[in-house]
Parts: structure tokens; C-alpha cells; sequence
């Protein structure tokens, strides 16, 4: 369980090297759009009919429409369990906390006099939200996906979660409880790429999304890929993944659940450790195997820590630590270190940063307030995680009066002319003639 890699003793190679050397899940995009292009052509050219059959072959579920009833919503959340609401109730009102921080304001800029530049922040119309529920029914994915869009003012949202036998072919209660919870009344009992399909081509009562966001498996990565330019997409948030940071302060126990609970999302899951001591390393691959076997889904972790994505990996210092780290750019990054804080600090590269032994990634993923929604594969070196900028645009609106057009009209010429582009220097030469 857990591959070890030695990186002590000598200079660490150069970021791309070391990436390579790095436990990673070779999840390939491309191999599976073969599969998912005809299922998305499919709903393309046949809308609802495409979605039902594909549904009962993928799914196992038969329905005449996907579209769940608004009964089906009120009904999950009176049949919610009060612990759960609770819990879901101080997730939304912690999320909301976070992000209405990140709200944006309309910003003039007085360029010269009479010359202005503003920028407009404006919602997306209308988005879909994706919802797994493969292997585990995310309710928190809900909230994850809607609190910063309601933020950001989007006017229309959709979500789409697969259908779930043992509930009627609706998508799980929990799911449709924290849908309701919300206030969002549009939801569809779709899953994999045929809800990107159906977000992005309409289908049935589901009409064309501008924008589709949410984490998923791999067929729902290719379909966002495969789709993505008809309609926006957030970062590719795929097969989760957590890297801990951890020197000999660290408690072996919660390094070693912390892996654990990552592992618990999916066989695809990668968990990595990085760290400074051996004895630390030991000890957590001294406590993996009882940890496992005490969880409930101890096959799929099993498979998670043994693949090729997870891994212990040994550095000669903190510094190098940190390189490791930013090499591989984490989903969830962890630091338990001396100096949490200011390690923390020098992170370059990750989707979400957990700093001290009192922040665990399942802290996130419910209740912190961060969002858990976040890129993954390496995605965190460009991409963010889902935010109320996600659904926003920013729009340049530009005002020139006749003087602070005339005082730049030279340079537009000259600039114009350098680039070969004679008509748009004639385009400002001629306000000046008439
Ligand atoms: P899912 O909802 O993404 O996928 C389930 C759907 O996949 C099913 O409805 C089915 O239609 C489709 N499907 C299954 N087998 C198929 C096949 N052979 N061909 C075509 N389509 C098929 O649920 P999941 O599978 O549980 O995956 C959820 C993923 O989301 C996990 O990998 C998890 O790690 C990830 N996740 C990521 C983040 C993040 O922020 N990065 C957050 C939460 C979850």
C-alpha cells in the first residue's frame, strides 16, 4: 500500500521532471471521448428520446421525462433527516459567508479627461450545475454549486444529477432535499456525459445552458471538454486527489485518515504524502492497513492507495517539500508542519490549502466555508476552484469624448499602419474631418 519514492540525498530535478515522477492517475480524456462523442451527438439530433435510452443502458432507469416534479423537492425535504438539514443549513450559511466576500463591484477608470474604461461585472444568464451521484450521492456538491451563483446574480440555474434506482429513477434525496433547501426548482434526473449533452443542447423542459460547472467522473470531464466553446465550463474537476505536506510534528493517525477519507471518493482517488521524517512515513504505513479495513468502503480505497496515483514521497527538507508540491499541484493540499502557517504561505500551486493539524480536507469538502469544488490533475498550476467569479463576466465598456479621442488619434495611425491595418486609422481620421 502506498508506493515510496526517494527523492532524498541529491538536487531535485527541474518542475517537469519532477511532476513525472510524481504518483499521478493517467485518467486519459481523450480515450474516453470516444465513447462520449456519440453519446452527445446522440442527444444533439434525438434530445429527449437519445437521454431516455441512454439512460436505461447506463443507468438502469426507464423514465418517460427526466425532469424531476417540484412535488419530488418539497417531498425530500420534509422526508430529510433533521440532522442532516441542520448540518446542510450551516454548510449554506458558511459557503455564503465565504463568497458573498468575493462579490465584485462595477469599476470606472478615469483614463485621461473626458476618456473613460469601466468595467461591468455581469452574471451569466443561465447555468447548469452537475451533481455526481456515481458513487456517492454529494449533497454538499449542491451547495458547492449554487451558493456562488445565486451570489453572482445568475438569473436561470439548472442542476443535473443521475438517476438513482433506489429512489424512483429520481436523483438521490439528499441531493434533491439540498436543491430545495435553496430555492432552485429546475433539476434533472440525468448523470455521466449525457447531462453535459442535455445542458448544453437542451433537451425536454431542460433548456441550452450558458455555462456548465461541477465535478465529476471522467465521461462527464470528456463531455465538458468535448463541449466546451458551445458553452463555458469551470476548471476540469475530476478524480479527487490530496497531497499532505507533513514533517515529524505531525500526528501519524490524522495523516493517516486524512489519506484514507480522500481514497474513500473514488479507486481513482490519489493521496500522496510528502514528508520529511521516515519514522512519520512508517508509522502511517503502519496504521494504513487497520484504518482501511474499519472503513466501509475499504475495497475502493484499497484500490485508490495501491494505484499508481498515490504514494509516499521522501524529501531532504521543507524547501524541498514545497517543491514537490508545487510540482504536482494538488486538488486539496494539507500542511502539517512546524510553522503551518508561513509554510502555507510559500504554497504556489494548489486548488485549496489546509494549514495545521485542526484543518482536515473533510473539513472542506462540508462545512468550512472554502468551496470543494476545485481542478485536479495538475490543474491547479493555471485554474481555480469554483467561485462567484466563475459566473461572472467581466465587460469592458469604453466612453471617449471628441478631445480624448482627437489627443490619441495620432498614435492610433501609427499604430494602425505598423500593423498593416490602414482602415482603422481611417475609422478615427474621418471623425476628425467631418
Ligand atoms: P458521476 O455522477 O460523475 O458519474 C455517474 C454517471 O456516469 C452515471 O450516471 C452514468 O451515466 C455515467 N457512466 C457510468 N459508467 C459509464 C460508462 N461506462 N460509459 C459512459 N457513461 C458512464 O459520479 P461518479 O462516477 O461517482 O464520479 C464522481 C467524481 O467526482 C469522482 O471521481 C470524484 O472524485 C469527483 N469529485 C471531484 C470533485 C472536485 O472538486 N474535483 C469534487 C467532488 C467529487
Amino acid at each position: 500500500m502506498l508506493a515510496r519514492i526517494d527523492l532524498r540525498g541529491s538536487a531535485l530535478p527541474g518542475v517537469r521532471d519532477l511532476a513525472g515522477l510524481l504518483p499521478r492517475a493517467a485518467t486519459d480524456i481523450d480515450s474516453v471521448l470516444a465513447t462520449v462523442r456519440p453519446l452527445c451527438e446522440d442527444v444533439r439530433i434525438r434530445g429527449a428520446q437519445a437521454v431516455r435510452e441512454i439512460t436505461a443502458r447506463l443507468d438502469g432507469v426507464d423514465a418517460e421525462d427526466f425532469t424531476v416534479p417540484p412535488a419530488a423537492l418539497q417531498a425530500a425535504l420534509d422526508g430529510l433527516d433533521p440532522a442532516v438539514r441542520a448540518a446542510l443549513e450551516e454548510s449554506i450559511a458558511r459557503v455564503r459567508t465565504v463568497h458573498a466576500d468575493q462579490a465584485r463591484t462595477d469599476v470606472t477608470t478615469q483614463v485621461v479627461h473626458g476618456g473613460t474604461v469601466t468595467e461591468r461585472w455581469v452574471p451569466v444568464r443561465r447555468v447548469g450545475l452537475y451533481v455526481p451521484g456515481g458513487l456517492a450521492p454529494l449533497l454538499s456538491s449542491v451547495v458547492m454549486n449554487v451558493v456562488p451563483a445565486q451570489i453572482a446574480g445568475v438569473e436561470s440555474i439548472a442542476v443535473a444529477s443521475p438517476p438513482q434506482r433506489d429512489n424512483g429513477g429520481l436523483p438521490d434525496p439528499g441531493v434533491l432535499a439540498a436543491c430545495a433547501l435553496l430555492g432552485v426548482t429546475e433539476v434533472h434526473a440525468v448523470g455521466g456525459a449525457q447531462a453535459i449533452a442535455v445542458f448544453g443542447y437542451g433537451a425536454g423542459a431542460c433548456e441550452p445552458v450558458d455555462l456548465v460547472t461541477g465535478p465529476g467522473n471522467v465521461y462527464v470531464t470528456a463531455a465538458k471538454r468535448l463541449l466546451r466553446g458551445l458553452i463555458g465550463i469551470d476548471s476540469e474537476a475530476g478524480p479527487t486527489e490530496v497531497a499532505i505536506l507533513a514533517d515529524d510534528t505531525a500526528d501519524p493517525v490524522h495523516v493517516a485518515a486524512d489519506l484514507v477519507s480522500q481514497a474513500e471518493h473514488d479507486p481513482l482517488a490519489g493521496a500522496v504524502l510528502v514528508t520529511t521524517s521516515e519514522a512519520l512515513a512508517d508509522a502511517v504505513l503502519d496504521l494504513l492497513p487497520a484504518q482501511v479495513a474499519a472503513t466501509k468502503h475499504s475495497e475502493r480505497i484499497l484500490t485508490a492507495l495501491d494505484g499508481s496515483q498515490s504514494g509516499v514521497v521522501l524529501v531532504d527538507d521543507v524547501d524541498a517539500g514545497l517543491a514537490v508540491v508545487d510540482a504536482y499541484a494538488a486538488e486539496h493540499l494539507e500542511i502539517q508542519t512546524r510553522d503551518a502557517r508561513a509554510v502555507a504561505l510559500r504554497v504556489r500551486n494548489a486548488g485549496a490549502v489546509f494549514v495545521g493539524a485542526w484543518s482536515p480536507v473533510s473539513l472542506g469538502d462540508y462545512i468550512a466555508g472554502s468551496n470543494h469544488v476545485l481542478p485536479t490533475g495538475g490543474c491547479a498550476r493555471h485554474s481555480s476552484g469554483l467561485s462567484v467569479q466563475t459566473f461572472l463576466r467581466g465587460i469592458h465598456v469604453v466612453e471617449y469624448d471628441e478631445q480624448a479621442l482627437a489627443a490619441v488619434a495620432g498614435h492610433v495611425d501609427a499604430l494602425a499602419h505598423a500593423e498593416d491595418l490602414p482602415a482603422h486609422a481611417a475609422a478615427v481620421r474621418v471623425r476628425q474631418q467631418s
